[in-house]
């Protein structure tokens, strides 16, 4: 079984500035890519952040339940595709960039999945974020920071919280989320049929 890890929080907390530095780190990890009908970002290329597709396409798209989950916020349609899940390989880490809504919803379908919730410093360090990066308007970044506030409300359901006001500490943070994963009784599987093996042997030994 993959590992499922989704990183939630607020739009323009940083939750892509640390996928990308644990996607440096982490050797067998892979982020998932989205659907989405918003119009791509400058820097942005169709199938490496989103699948960037029409809103008709989309529709089409949850008709014929090609979607884990999906929402709708901010004019614009965001889905994580089944494939992008159903596809992982043995043992690799699955990383899911969704709104706090969208963790909830990969949680419920895939119950061992950890969901990592990524808090600002700051209000005022969000809306800073929000400014700089410069690719909403003042009405949009006021609706991210209205959004943001509803999005607290979802961090009690998350298994892991993150404090994203010094990004290197924040980074090692994350990493060491993934650390305590390698430890879930999940993953350790493979050990436990070797143990219950041994000893079959063992007893076998014995008898005869
Ligand atoms: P942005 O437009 O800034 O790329 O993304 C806005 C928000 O949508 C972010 O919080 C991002 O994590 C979230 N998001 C991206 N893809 C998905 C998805 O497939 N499902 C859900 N629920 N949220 C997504």
């Amino acid at each position: 079984m993959s590992n499922l890890v989704v990183v939630s929080g607020s739009s323009g907390v940083g939750k892509g500035t640390l996928i990308r530095a644990l996607l440096e780190r982490i050797a067998n990890a892979r982020l998932t890519v989205s659907d989405t009908t918003r119009v791509p970002r400058d820097e942005e290329v169709d199938g490496r952040e989103y699948n960037f597709i029409g809103v008709s396409e989309f529709k089409k798209r949850i008709d014929e339940g090609c979607y884990i989950e999906w929402e709708h916020f901010f004019d614009t349609y965001y889905g994580t595709p089944k494939s992008e899940i159903e596809n992982a390989k043995l043992g690799e880490f699955v990383i899911l960039e969704l709104d706090p809504k969208g963790a909830l919803a990969i949680k419920h379908a895939y119950p061992q999945a950890a969901l990592v919730f990524i808090l600002p410093g700051s209000i005022n360090q969000l809306i800073e974020r929000l400014h700089i990066r410069g690719t909403e308007s003042r009405q949009q970044v006021n609706d991210r920071v209205t959004r943001a506030l509803e999005d607290l409300n979802f961090a009690g359901f998350f298994d892991y919280a993150i404090v994203n006001d010094d990004l290197g500490k924040a980074i090692e943070d994350l990493l060491s989320v993934f650390d305590l994963l390698h430890f879930r009784i999940a993953n350790c599987g493979e050990i436990i049929a070797r143990l219950r093996k041994e000893a079959g042997d063992i007893r076998d030994d014995c008898v005869h």
